[in-house]
C-alpha cells in the first residue's frame, strides 16, 4: 500500500492541465508501472503528490487522421497497441515492440505515453518511434506544441517536458509509413519480463526499378544514453542494392552511430556486435521476397 500526501484522479484533460498549471510539482501517473516502482524504492511517499490521468478519454484511442497521419493517444496501453488493426496494417514494428514488453499484466496497464516520458533508452516503443520520425503533441493549459521525438530526449531519464505540460498524442506522419516495411527486434536475456539489452527497429522503402534501397531508417535502443538513429548507415543505404552483401555493409555502418556503454547487462563490445548482427537480421528477414526474386 502507498500512503501519499495527495492524489488527484481526473477524467478530463482540461481539468488535468489546469491542475498541473496551478500545482506544477504534481507527479503525473498514467499506468503507474514506473512511478509506483520508484515510489516503492526511495521516494518519500508522505511528500508525494500525484495526478492520476488514466481515466481521461481524450488521451485514449488510435485513429487515422484525415491527412493519413496516425494518431496514438498517450494513454493507449501496449495490449491495445498490439491488437490495433491500423497499426497492424501500417506500423508492424510498433506492434512487435508492444508485444515484447513485460508480461500480459504489464502490457494491460503500461502506456505508450509513460514509456516515452520516463526517458529511458531501453523503452521498447522508442526506437520504433525514432525510426518512423514520430511527433509528440505536448499541451499545457494555454498552449500546444508538436515536437519531433528526436528532440524530446535530453539524456538518461530526462525529457523536454516543460512545467505544466502533458504528452497527449503521438503522431506518425503518413509519409513516414506509407510504402515502408519494417521490423523490431528486442534482444534480451529472457524471452519475457526483461528489459532490452538492445532494441533495433528498421523500416525501408525500395526502388523497384533498380532493386536498391530508396530509403532506410534504423532506430536503436540501449545503444547510447538515449534512443538514436543510425544516420551513417541510413545515408550509405540509399542506392545500395537490396542484397546480402548490401545489407552486411549497412549493418557494419550502423555501429558508427552507437554510443554503447558497458553495464551489468552487457559490455560495450557485445552491444556493438549485437547492433551489427540484429540490423542485418532485421533487414534480411523482411527483404526475403525482394532478394529471392532477384536471384531467380
Ligand atoms: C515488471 C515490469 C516489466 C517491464 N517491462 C518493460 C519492457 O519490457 N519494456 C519497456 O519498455 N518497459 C518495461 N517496463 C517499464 C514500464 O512498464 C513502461 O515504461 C511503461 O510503458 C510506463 O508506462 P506507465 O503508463 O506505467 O507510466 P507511469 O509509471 O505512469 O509514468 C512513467 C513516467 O512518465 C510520466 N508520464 C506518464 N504519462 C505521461 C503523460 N501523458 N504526459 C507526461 N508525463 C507522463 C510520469 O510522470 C512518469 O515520470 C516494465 C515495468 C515493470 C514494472
Amino acid at each position: 500500500m502507498f500512503d501519499v500526501k495527495k492524489y488527484y484522479d481526473v477524467d478530463n484533460l482540461g481539468v488535468a492541465l489546469s491542475l498541473l498549471s496551478k500545482e506544477p510539482h504534481l507527479i503525473v501517473i498514467a499506468g503507474g508501472t514506473d512511478v509506483l516502482i520508484k515510489m516503492q524504492h526511495g521516494w518519500n511517499q508522505e511528500e508525494t503528490e500525484l495526478l492520476g490521468i488514466n481515466r481521461i478519454a481524450e488521451l485514449k484511442g488510435i485513429r487515422m487522421l484525415d491527412n493519413g497521419d496516425i494518431e496514438i493517444g498517450a494513454l493507449c496501453n501496449f495490449n491495445q497497441i498490439e491488437e490495433d488493426a491500423t497499426l497492424q496494417e501500417n506500423i508492424i514494428p510498433l506492434v512487435e515492440a508492444a508485444a515484447s514488453i513485460g508480461g500480459p499484466q504489464i502490457r494491460n496497464v503500461a502506456t505508450i505515453g509513460g514509456n516515452i516520458c520516463n526517458g529511458v533508452t531501453s523503452a521498447d516503443s522508442a526506437s520504433t518511434l525514432f525510426a518512423y520520425d514520430a511527433k509528440l503533441k505536448l499541451s499545457t493549459e494555454r498552449s500546444e506544441r508538436i515536437v519531433p521525438i528526436s528532440e524530446f530526449y535530453m539524456g538518461p531519464g530526462k525529457v523536454a517536458l516543460e512545467s505544466g505540460e502533458l504528452l497527449t498524442h503521438i503522431i506518425i506522419p503518413k509519409e513516414s509509413y506509407e510504402g515502408y516495411q519494417g521490423r523490431y527486434i528486442k534482444f534480451a536475456r529472457r524471452k519475457a519480463m526483461d528489459i532490452a539489452t538492445l532494441g533495433v527497429s528498421v523500416n525501408y522503402r525500395i526502388d523497384e526499378a533498380s532493386g536498391c534501397f530508396e530509403d532506410l531508417r534504423i532506430g536503436l535502443g540501449v545503444a547510447g544514453p538515449t534512443p538514436l538513429r543510425c544516420i551513417e548507415a541510413e545515408e550509405y543505404a540509399r542506392g545500395t542494392k537490396v542484397s546480402e552483401e548490401g545489407i552486411a555493409g549497412i549493418a557494419g555502418k550502423a555501429v558508427l552511430s552507437s554510443h554503447a556503454r558497458t553495464s551489468w547487462r552487457a559490455s560495450k563490445e557485445y552491444r556493438e556486435h549485437l547492433i551489427e548482427e540484429l540490423v542485418a537480421e532485421a533487414l534480411l528477414s523482411i527483404t526475403d521476397g525482394v532478394r529471392g526474386e532477384e536471384d531467380e
